[in-house]
Protein backbone atom coordinates (compact mmCIF):
# COMPACT_ATOMS: atom_id res chain seq x y z
CA UNK A 1 0.00 0.00 0.00
CA UNK A 2 1.36 3.13 -1.11
CA UNK A 3 1.04 6.39 1.77
CA UNK A 4 0.36 9.80 0.92
CA UNK A 5 3.54 12.38 1.06
CA UNK A 6 2.12 13.61 4.53
CA UNK A 7 5.92 15.50 4.75
CA UNK A 8 4.17 17.64 1.71
CA UNK A 9 0.79 18.11 3.05
CA UNK A 10 1.97 19.23 6.04
CA UNK A 11 4.39 22.28 4.38
CA UNK A 12 1.14 23.10 2.14
CA UNK A 13 -0.83 23.79 5.52
CA UNK A 14 1.84 25.75 6.71
CA UNK A 15 2.39 27.93 3.71
CA UNK A 16 -1.43 28.13 3.39
CA UNK A 17 -1.43 29.21 7.01
CA UNK A 18 0.79 31.32 6.66
CA UNK A 19 -0.29 33.17 3.62
CA UNK A 20 -3.58 33.59 4.81
CA UNK A 21 -3.41 34.67 8.39
CA UNK A 22 -5.64 37.71 9.03
CA UNK A 23 -4.69 38.14 12.90
CA UNK A 24 -7.77 36.46 13.88
CA UNK A 25 -7.76 33.72 11.76
CA UNK A 26 -7.58 32.75 7.98
CA UNK A 27 -9.03 34.47 5.07
CA UNK A 28 -8.90 33.53 1.81
CA UNK A 29 -11.42 35.69 0.26
CA UNK A 30 -12.98 34.34 -2.90
CA UNK A 31 -11.60 35.71 -6.18
CA UNK A 32 -9.66 38.34 -3.80
CA UNK A 33 -6.04 38.08 -3.58
CA UNK A 34 -6.40 35.90 -0.65
CA UNK A 35 -8.29 32.67 -2.50
CA UNK A 36 -5.63 34.04 -5.35
CA UNK A 37 -2.35 33.47 -3.09
CA UNK A 38 -3.99 30.00 -2.21
CA UNK A 39 -4.11 28.83 -6.29
CA UNK A 40 -0.87 30.11 -6.98
CA UNK A 41 0.65 28.32 -3.81
CA UNK A 42 -1.07 25.04 -5.11
CA UNK A 43 0.21 25.63 -8.27
CA UNK A 44 3.20 26.44 -7.81
CA UNK A 45 3.84 23.04 -5.62
CA UNK A 46 1.31 20.67 -8.26
CA UNK A 47 3.38 22.04 -11.19
CA UNK A 48 7.33 20.85 -9.17
CA UNK A 49 5.32 17.45 -8.57
CA UNK A 50 5.35 17.74 -12.61
CA UNK A 51 1.43 17.32 -12.88
CA UNK A 52 0.17 19.34 -15.68
CA UNK A 53 -1.47 22.82 -14.49
CA UNK A 54 -4.49 24.53 -16.11
CA UNK A 55 -7.51 26.66 -15.66
CA UNK A 56 -10.80 27.21 -17.17
CA UNK A 57 -13.00 30.12 -17.38
CA UNK A 58 -13.94 30.47 -13.95
CA UNK A 59 -10.34 29.77 -12.82
CA UNK A 60 -10.88 26.38 -11.20
CA UNK A 61 -7.39 25.04 -10.93
CA UNK A 62 -7.06 21.73 -12.43
CA UNK A 63 -3.53 19.50 -11.81
CA UNK A 64 -3.19 16.40 -14.01
CA UNK A 65 -1.22 13.17 -13.67
CA UNK A 66 -1.70 11.86 -16.96
CA UNK A 67 -2.95 8.58 -17.63
CA UNK A 68 -2.01 5.97 -19.88
CA UNK A 69 -5.03 6.38 -22.25
CA UNK A 70 -5.57 9.92 -21.87
CA UNK A 71 -8.98 9.26 -24.13
CA UNK A 72 -10.88 8.27 -20.98
CA UNK A 73 -12.58 10.35 -19.03
CA UNK A 74 -10.63 11.66 -15.80
CA UNK A 75 -10.64 10.71 -12.08
CA UNK A 76 -11.63 14.24 -10.36
CA UNK A 77 -10.42 14.84 -6.70
CA UNK A 78 -10.64 17.80 -4.59
CA UNK A 79 -12.39 20.67 -2.77
CA UNK A 80 -12.22 24.17 -2.46
CA UNK A 81 -9.47 26.59 -1.70
CA UNK A 82 -11.50 30.06 -0.32
CA UNK A 83 -12.37 30.31 3.30
CA UNK A 84 -15.18 32.51 4.87
CA UNK A 85 -13.71 35.92 7.21
CA UNK A 86 -11.92 34.84 9.41
CA UNK A 87 -12.34 30.71 9.43
CA UNK A 88 -9.99 27.67 9.82
CA UNK A 89 -7.26 26.01 7.67
CA UNK A 90 -8.68 23.36 6.46
CA UNK A 91 -12.08 23.66 5.48
CA UNK A 92 -11.81 22.75 1.87
CA UNK A 93 -8.01 23.05 1.67
CA UNK A 94 -7.42 19.72 3.32
CA UNK A 95 -9.39 17.87 -0.37
CA UNK A 96 -6.94 20.16 -2.46
CA UNK A 97 -4.06 19.06 0.02
CA UNK A 98 -4.57 15.30 0.30
CA UNK A 99 -5.48 14.91 -3.44
CA UNK A 100 -1.87 16.84 -3.90
CA UNK A 101 -0.14 14.28 -1.01
CA UNK A 102 -1.80 11.18 -2.99
CA UNK A 103 -0.44 12.17 -6.13
CA UNK A 104 3.13 13.11 -4.89
CA UNK A 105 3.18 9.22 -3.27
CA UNK A 106 2.15 7.91 -6.87
CA UNK A 107 4.73 9.75 -8.96
CA UNK A 108 7.65 8.90 -6.27
CA UNK A 109 6.92 5.11 -6.29
CA UNK A 110 6.18 5.28 -10.08
CA UNK A 111 2.98 4.89 -10.13
CA UNK A 112 1.01 5.74 -13.50
CA UNK A 113 -2.69 4.95 -13.62
CA UNK A 114 -4.83 4.30 -16.71
CA UNK A 115 -6.99 7.34 -16.38
CA UNK A 116 -5.92 11.04 -15.91
CA UNK A 117 -6.43 11.74 -12.29
CA UNK A 118 -6.72 15.08 -11.60
CA UNK A 119 -6.50 17.45 -8.51
CA UNK A 120 -9.15 20.42 -8.83
CA UNK A 121 -8.95 23.07 -6.42
CA UNK A 122 -12.16 24.42 -6.88
CA UNK A 123 -13.28 28.63 -6.08
CA UNK A 124 -15.61 30.53 -4.85
CA UNK A 125 -17.56 27.72 -2.53
CA UNK A 126 -18.51 29.66 0.12
CA UNK A 127 -21.36 31.84 -0.32
CA UNK A 128 -20.73 33.88 2.30
CA UNK A 129 -18.75 36.46 0.19
CA UNK A 130 -20.88 36.73 -2.85
CA UNK A 131 -25.00 35.75 -2.58
CA UNK A 132 -24.31 32.52 -4.87
CA UNK A 133 -23.57 29.27 -3.62
CA UNK A 134 -20.68 26.88 -5.24
CA UNK A 135 -19.77 29.55 -7.90
CA UNK A 136 -16.75 27.54 -9.44
CA UNK A 137 -18.35 23.55 -9.37
CA UNK A 138 -21.62 25.63 -10.88
CA UNK A 139 -19.52 27.50 -13.29
CA UNK A 140 -17.10 24.15 -14.14
CA UNK A 141 -20.45 21.99 -14.79
CA UNK A 142 -22.56 24.75 -17.06
CA UNK A 143 -24.79 24.93 -13.73
CA UNK A 144 -24.28 29.26 -12.79
CA UNK A 145 -27.57 31.33 -13.72
CA UNK A 146 -26.01 33.98 -16.17
CA UNK A 147 -27.52 36.49 -13.66
CA UNK A 148 -25.07 35.27 -11.17
CA UNK A 149 -22.37 37.06 -12.85
CA UNK A 150 -24.31 40.35 -11.52
CA UNK A 151 -24.01 39.44 -7.46
CA UNK A 152 -22.14 41.94 -5.37
CA UNK A 153 -19.65 41.28 -3.14
CA UNK A 154 -20.87 42.05 0.27
CA UNK A 155 -17.53 44.01 1.37
CA UNK A 156 -16.38 45.57 -1.67
CA UNK A 157 -19.68 45.80 -3.93
CA UNK A 158 -17.60 44.89 -7.21
CA UNK A 159 -19.51 42.18 -9.26
CA UNK A 160 -18.49 38.43 -9.87
CA UNK A 161 -18.28 38.60 -13.35
CA UNK A 162 -15.91 41.97 -12.25
CA UNK A 163 -13.62 39.96 -10.21
CA UNK A 164 -13.48 37.00 -12.80
CA UNK A 165 -12.39 39.33 -15.51
CA UNK A 166 -9.71 40.97 -13.16
CA UNK A 167 -8.18 37.87 -11.97
CA UNK A 168 -8.36 36.52 -15.75
CA UNK A 169 -11.59 34.22 -16.46
CA UNK A 170 -14.16 34.59 -18.68
CA UNK A 171 -17.38 34.95 -17.64
CA UNK A 172 -19.01 35.11 -21.48
CA UNK A 173 -17.35 31.53 -21.67
CA UNK A 174 -18.91 30.48 -18.48
CA UNK A 175 -22.15 31.43 -20.17
CA UNK A 176 -21.93 30.49 -23.55
CA UNK A 177 -18.75 27.94 -23.70
CA UNK A 178 -18.64 24.25 -22.90
CA UNK A 179 -19.13 23.23 -19.74
CA UNK A 180 -15.02 22.34 -18.20
CA UNK A 181 -16.40 19.20 -16.81
CA UNK A 182 -18.74 16.61 -18.19
CA UNK A 183 -19.42 12.97 -17.96
CA UNK A 184 -17.54 12.78 -20.85
CA UNK A 185 -14.39 14.57 -19.43
CA UNK A 186 -15.40 12.91 -15.59
CA UNK A 187 -15.90 9.25 -14.03
CA UNK A 188 -16.18 10.41 -10.36
CA UNK A 189 -15.13 13.07 -8.39
CA UNK A 190 -14.23 12.50 -4.42
CA UNK A 191 -14.36 15.36 -2.88
CA UNK A 192 -12.63 14.99 1.24
CA UNK A 193 -13.72 17.38 3.76
CA UNK A 194 -13.15 17.71 7.07
CA UNK A 195 -16.03 17.19 9.46
CA UNK A 196 -18.20 20.15 10.03
CA UNK A 197 -19.71 19.20 13.60
CA UNK A 198 -18.92 16.65 16.25
CA UNK A 199 -19.85 13.47 15.09
CA UNK A 200 -16.90 11.37 14.51
CA UNK A 201 -14.96 12.70 17.33
CA UNK A 202 -18.01 11.93 19.67
CA UNK A 203 -17.43 8.26 18.22
CA UNK A 204 -14.00 7.66 18.16
CA UNK A 205 -14.38 7.50 14.32
CA UNK A 206 -11.45 7.26 12.11
CA UNK A 207 -12.84 8.41 8.83
CA UNK A 208 -16.49 9.41 7.65
CA UNK A 209 -18.43 8.09 4.57
CA UNK A 210 -20.69 10.01 3.49
CA UNK A 211 -23.96 8.78 2.44
CA UNK A 212 -25.55 11.92 1.42
CA UNK A 213 -25.74 15.51 1.39
CA UNK A 214 -28.71 17.05 3.04
CA UNK A 215 -31.33 19.80 0.82
CA UNK A 216 -32.45 22.27 2.01
CA UNK A 217 -35.87 24.02 2.44
CA UNK A 218 -35.50 27.55 4.01
CA UNK A 219 -37.94 30.12 5.06
CA UNK A 220 -35.26 33.66 5.54
CA UNK A 221 -37.21 36.10 5.92
CA UNK A 222 -40.05 35.16 8.15
CA UNK A 223 -42.63 37.11 10.74
CA UNK A 224 -45.11 37.40 13.11
CA UNK A 225 -47.26 40.26 13.85
CA UNK A 226 -49.26 40.35 16.45
CA UNK A 227 -49.87 43.83 18.46
CA UNK A 228 -47.87 45.86 20.62
CA UNK A 229 -49.64 47.02 23.73
CA UNK A 230 -48.53 48.10 27.45
CA UNK A 231 -47.11 45.27 29.60
CA UNK A 232 -48.70 46.62 32.45
CA UNK A 233 -52.18 47.40 31.67
CA UNK A 234 -53.00 44.54 29.66
CA UNK A 235 -54.16 41.32 30.46
CA UNK A 236 -52.83 37.93 29.49
CA UNK A 237 -56.24 37.60 27.81
CA UNK A 238 -56.43 40.40 25.54
CA UNK A 239 -52.88 40.08 24.44
CA UNK A 240 -51.83 39.04 20.46
CA UNK A 241 -47.90 38.44 21.41
CA UNK A 242 -45.47 37.78 18.82
CA UNK A 243 -42.64 36.40 20.87
CA UNK A 244 -45.25 33.94 22.70
CA UNK A 245 -46.65 32.53 19.05
CA UNK A 246 -42.97 32.09 18.49
CA UNK A 247 -42.14 30.33 21.75
CA UNK A 248 -44.71 28.37 20.96
CA UNK A 249 -43.73 27.62 16.72
CA UNK A 250 -40.35 26.55 18.68
CA UNK A 251 -41.61 24.22 21.09
CA UNK A 252 -43.76 23.08 18.77
CA UNK A 253 -41.57 21.90 15.86
CA UNK A 254 -38.79 20.40 18.94
CA UNK A 255 -41.47 18.01 19.52
CA UNK A 256 -41.99 17.30 15.67
CA UNK A 257 -38.48 17.14 14.97
CA UNK A 258 -38.32 14.10 18.13
CA UNK A 259 -41.20 12.28 16.60
CA UNK A 260 -39.58 12.41 12.86
CA UNK A 261 -36.13 11.16 13.87
CA UNK A 262 -38.49 8.12 16.24
CA UNK A 263 -40.25 7.39 12.87
CA UNK A 264 -36.63 7.31 11.10
CA UNK A 265 -36.30 10.37 9.43
CA UNK A 266 -32.89 12.24 9.20
CA UNK A 267 -33.22 16.09 9.69
CA UNK A 268 -32.52 19.38 11.69
CA UNK A 269 -34.36 22.28 12.16
CA UNK A 270 -33.01 25.67 13.57
CA UNK A 271 -34.46 29.09 13.83
CA UNK A 272 -30.59 30.61 13.21
CA UNK A 273 -32.08 34.39 13.64
CA UNK A 274 -34.41 35.95 15.99
CA UNK A 275 -35.55 39.44 16.34
CA UNK A 276 -38.29 41.65 17.84
CA UNK A 277 -38.29 44.79 15.49
CA UNK A 278 -35.57 46.94 17.37
CA UNK A 279 -37.03 50.21 16.37
CA UNK A 280 -40.73 49.64 18.06
CA UNK A 281 -39.81 46.93 20.99
CA UNK A 282 -39.28 47.54 24.53
CA UNK A 283 -38.54 45.98 28.05
CA UNK A 284 -41.96 47.43 28.65
CA UNK A 285 -44.08 46.47 25.30
CA UNK A 286 -45.72 42.94 24.44
CA UNK A 287 -43.92 42.48 21.55
CA UNK A 288 -46.20 43.22 18.08
CA UNK A 289 -43.62 41.85 16.16
CA UNK A 290 -41.12 39.11 15.29
CA UNK A 291 -38.69 38.36 12.39
CA UNK A 292 -37.21 35.06 12.25
CA UNK A 293 -36.12 32.35 9.76
CA UNK A 294 -36.88 28.64 9.49
CA UNK A 295 -33.31 26.19 7.99
CA UNK A 296 -35.17 22.96 7.63
CA UNK A 297 -31.85 19.97 6.47
CA UNK A 298 -32.55 16.36 5.46
CA UNK A 299 -31.12 14.57 2.32
CA UNK A 300 -34.51 13.40 1.62
CA UNK A 301 -37.41 15.29 -0.24
CA UNK A 302 -39.67 13.87 1.32
CA UNK A 303 -38.69 14.71 4.71
CA UNK A 304 -38.38 18.27 4.01
CA UNK A 305 -41.73 18.12 2.75
CA UNK A 306 -43.28 16.61 5.30
CA UNK A 307 -41.65 19.06 8.13
CA UNK A 308 -42.84 21.74 5.94
CA UNK A 309 -46.26 20.35 6.37
CA UNK A 310 -45.85 20.48 9.70
CA UNK A 311 -44.64 24.01 9.93
CA UNK A 312 -47.46 25.34 8.23
CA UNK A 313 -49.98 23.26 10.19
CA UNK A 314 -48.59 24.97 13.21
CA UNK A 315 -48.28 28.04 11.89
CA UNK A 316 -52.07 28.32 11.16
CA UNK A 317 -52.71 26.34 14.64
CA UNK A 318 -50.64 29.31 16.78
CA UNK A 319 -52.19 32.42 14.41
CA UNK A 320 -56.14 30.81 14.84
CA UNK A 321 -55.85 30.66 19.13
CA UNK A 322 -53.91 33.78 19.47
CA UNK A 323 -54.83 35.94 17.06
CA UNK A 324 -51.74 36.67 15.43
CA UNK A 325 -50.63 36.76 11.79
CA UNK A 326 -47.77 34.18 10.23
CA UNK A 327 -46.16 35.82 6.93
CA UNK A 328 -43.58 32.91 6.08
CA UNK A 329 -41.79 34.59 3.40
CA UNK A 330 -40.66 33.46 -0.13
CA UNK A 331 -39.53 29.33 0.55
CA UNK A 332 -36.09 28.94 -1.37
CA UNK A 333 -35.16 24.88 -1.56
CA UNK A 334 -32.06 23.57 -2.71
CA UNK A 335 -31.64 19.38 -3.91
CA UNK A 336 -30.22 17.13 -1.74
CA UNK A 337 -27.67 15.02 -3.46
CA UNK A 338 -26.98 10.96 -3.16
CA UNK A 339 -23.41 9.69 -2.88
CA UNK A 340 -22.37 6.48 -5.50
CA UNK A 341 -23.25 3.63 -4.58
CA UNK A 342 -20.04 2.10 -5.99
CA UNK A 343 -17.57 4.52 -4.40
CA UNK A 344 -19.08 4.29 -1.27
CA UNK A 345 -18.08 0.86 -1.36
CA UNK A 346 -15.09 0.93 -2.37
CA UNK A 347 -14.06 3.28 0.70
CA UNK A 348 -16.20 1.00 3.17
CA UNK A 349 -13.05 -1.74 1.70
CA UNK A 350 -10.30 0.22 1.80
CA UNK A 351 -11.50 1.33 5.51
CA UNK A 352 -11.91 -1.75 6.35
CA UNK A 353 -8.57 -3.48 4.98
CA UNK A 354 -6.75 -0.26 6.33
CA UNK A 355 -8.37 -1.22 9.59
CA UNK A 356 -10.08 2.18 10.26
CA UNK A 357 -12.93 2.61 12.11
CA UNK A 358 -15.64 4.55 9.85
CA UNK A 359 -19.10 5.68 10.09
CA UNK A 360 -21.71 6.24 7.23
CA UNK A 361 -23.32 9.43 7.85
CA UNK A 362 -25.49 12.21 5.97
CA UNK A 363 -23.46 15.62 5.61
CA UNK A 364 -25.81 18.14 6.91
CA UNK A 365 -23.56 20.72 5.49
CA UNK A 366 -23.28 21.85 1.48
CA UNK A 367 -20.10 21.11 -0.42
CA UNK A 368 -19.33 21.12 -4.24
CA UNK A 369 -19.69 17.64 -4.29
CA UNK A 370 -23.59 17.98 -4.17
CA UNK A 371 -23.54 19.87 -7.42
CA UNK A 372 -21.37 16.97 -9.25
CA UNK A 373 -23.46 14.64 -7.87
CA UNK A 374 -26.76 16.18 -8.96
CA UNK A 375 -24.96 16.65 -13.05
CA UNK A 376 -24.83 12.91 -12.97
CA UNK A 377 -20.81 12.32 -12.04
CA UNK A 378 -20.41 9.65 -9.94
CA UNK A 379 -19.78 11.46 -6.33
CA UNK A 380 -18.11 10.68 -3.18
CA UNK A 381 -17.27 12.47 -0.18
CA UNK A 382 -14.79 11.37 2.77
CA UNK A 383 -15.29 13.61 6.19
CA UNK A 384 -12.01 13.44 8.46
CA UNK A 385 -12.78 14.09 12.14
CA UNK A 386 -12.06 17.71 13.01
CA UNK A 387 -12.68 19.62 16.64
CA UNK A 388 -14.44 22.99 17.66
CA UNK A 389 -16.70 23.22 14.07
CA UNK A 390 -15.59 24.64 11.47
CA UNK A 391 -16.04 28.55 10.08
CA UNK A 392 -13.79 29.80 12.72
CA UNK A 393 -10.16 29.95 13.90
CA UNK A 394 -10.66 27.49 15.83
CA UNK A 395 -10.62 24.50 13.56
CA UNK A 396 -8.61 21.64 14.52
CA UNK A 397 -7.75 18.82 12.48
CA UNK A 398 -5.06 16.46 13.54
CA UNK A 399 -2.30 15.02 10.72
CA UNK A 400 -2.84 11.32 11.79
CA UNK A 401 -6.58 11.91 11.23
CA UNK A 402 -5.95 13.47 7.98
CA UNK A 403 -3.14 10.74 6.87
CA UNK A 404 -6.13 8.18 7.43
CA UNK A 405 -8.47 9.91 4.87
CA UNK A 406 -5.52 10.47 2.37
CA UNK A 407 -4.85 6.53 2.15
CA UNK A 408 -8.36 5.61 2.09
CA UNK A 409 -8.48 8.86 -1.04
CA UNK A 410 -5.32 7.11 -2.20
CA UNK A 411 -7.29 3.69 -2.28
CA UNK A 412 -10.16 4.89 -3.73
CA UNK A 413 -8.36 6.83 -6.91
CA UNK A 414 -6.18 3.83 -7.54
CA UNK A 415 -8.76 1.71 -7.81
CA UNK A 416 -11.50 4.08 -9.95
CA UNK A 417 -8.37 5.25 -12.45
CA UNK A 418 -7.23 1.92 -13.35
CA UNK A 419 -10.85 0.84 -14.29
ZN1 LIG B 1 -15.91 23.53 2.82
Amino acid sequence: MIEPDLELAQTLFNELYAIGYDGIGVTRDTYGPGEQRAHDLVRLYGTKLGLEARVDAALNLYLTLPGRDRGLPAVLAGSHLDSVPRGGNYDGAAGVIAGLSVLASWIKSDRRPKRDVTVISIRAEESVWFPVSYIGSKSALGLLPPDALDAVRFDTGKTLGQYMEEQGGSPENIVNGTPAISNATACAFIELHIEQGPVLIDNQNAIGIVTGICGSLRYRSATITGQYAHSGATPRTHRHDAVVAFAELVHEMQERWQVMEAEGHELTLTFGQVNTDLKQSDFSKVAGKILFCIDIRSRDVATLDLMDYYVRLAVAEISARLAVHFNLGEKIRSQPAIMDQALRRGLTNSAKHRGLKFHNMPSGAGHDAAMFANKGIPTAMIFIPNADGSHNPDEKMEMKDFDNGARVLSDILWDISNQ
